[in-house]
């Protein structure tokens, strides 16, 4: 039986139209459909459907929802291959990381956008949607987690990061590197992400769906001469969880170590990560504790999604929390 490949549209730069070829930095959503995108349609029966068309910026758990629903919907049938999705650059990695957490197939799922609008010279979203709907067939993609394919390269969704604001190569994984490439028809996977994801991740929609939205978990980055005032707020407003980007190795100021610790004394749970990058690690036996939960090799925006799934699903457990940041 020839298989097909589900296209899911939820907007961003890839539905985007530039005024003139060489606007690449002001455009606008035109209308245009994903299934306008791809003049090559190759060997692939594929198969389009809009979710929704929104920037990347608006997306939270609604959008998710339905995200997570309709590809566990599609991938169920016999009948189809693997699943690309098309998203905003913006929040990406923070949509691919969660879908990566809990939609239960282990048929390919490939995340991809574009950097440059349609009609702009060098634009990158028909080479970077030819390329992830062929990765979406390959029998090499599967029971890989989700992927992220932008620029010839493929990425797990749990590593890679956007790096830059407008370079179509933005898309990268420091420190860890690419699990793979494309290029014509030819893909080769060199090293898989060892964390588990989909069918061997605990997280699954129904934690998620008699929820609005995500519990307020806000992500506080350290500057020098940082005062405490975002974390009071946040503990004022009732904040159930906190990542808190620090310098460096995730180091605490003073001024947000006497904040965070009163927000301990809460039950407020709180992970500390970096606003550098690398991996942060248990540090100082004081912080350790206090029960700031290390980050591990987790970005800050990344952990904050971690943290949110292990409130919804545990509630305020210091244990669980602590269990998933190790095993995620
Ligand atoms: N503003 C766009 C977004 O929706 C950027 C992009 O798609 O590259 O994330």
């Amino acid at each position: 039986m020839k298989k097909k490949v589900i296209v899911f549209s939820t907007g961003g730069t890839i539905l985007s139209s530039a005024a003139n070829p060489t606007e690449l930095t002001n455009y606008t959503n035109r209308g245009t459909k994903i299934s306008d995108i791809l003049s090559l349609n190759g060997d692939a029966d594929v198969e389009y459907r809009e979710l929704y068309s929104i920037p990347s910026s608006q997306v939270g758990l609604p959008h998710w929802k339905t995200m997570i629903s309709e590809t566990e919907k599609v991938l169920s049938k016999d009948d189809v291959a693997g699943a690309v999705i098309t998203h905003g650059t913006d929040t990406l990695e923070e949509s691919a990381f969660l879908i990566n957490l809990i939609v239960k197939s282990d048929k390919p799922i490939v995340f991809t956008g574009a950097m440059r609008p349609n009609g702009a010279l060098g634009s990158d979203g028909e080479l970077n949607l030819n390329n992830s709907i062929k990765a979406a067939m390959s029998p090499l993609s599967q029971n890989r987690g989700v992927l992220v394919c932008f620029n010839g390269k493929i990425g797990d969704a749990r590593l890679i990061t956007k790096t830059h604001t407008l370079d179509p190569s933005t898309f990268q994984a420091p420190e860890y590197g690419f699990c793979g490439f494309i290029i014509n028809d030819y893909i080769e996977f060199l090293s898989r992400c060892d964390k588990p994801h989909t069918k061997s991740s605990e997280f699954e929609l129904n934690d998620l769906n008699r929820l609005d939205s995500l519990s307020y978990v806000p992500v506080i980055t350290s500057y020098p001469e940082e005062t405490s005032d975002f974390i009071d707020a946040a503990l004022m407003r009732g904040a159930k969880g906190i990542v808190y980007a620090g310098m460096g190795h995730g180091n605490v100021t003073p001024a947000a170590e006497k904040a965070l610790s009163e927000c301990r004394k809460r039950g407020v749970i709180v992970v500390r990560a970096s606003r550098t990058g690398g991996p942060v690690l248990p540090s100082k036996e004081k912080w350790m504790q206090m029960g700031f939960i290390p980050s591990g090799s987790l970005s800050a925006n990344k952990a904050r999604l971690l943290l949110a799934l292990s409130i919804a699903k545990h509630g305020q457990s210091q244990s669980e929390a602590e269990r998933i940041f190790r095993t995620y």
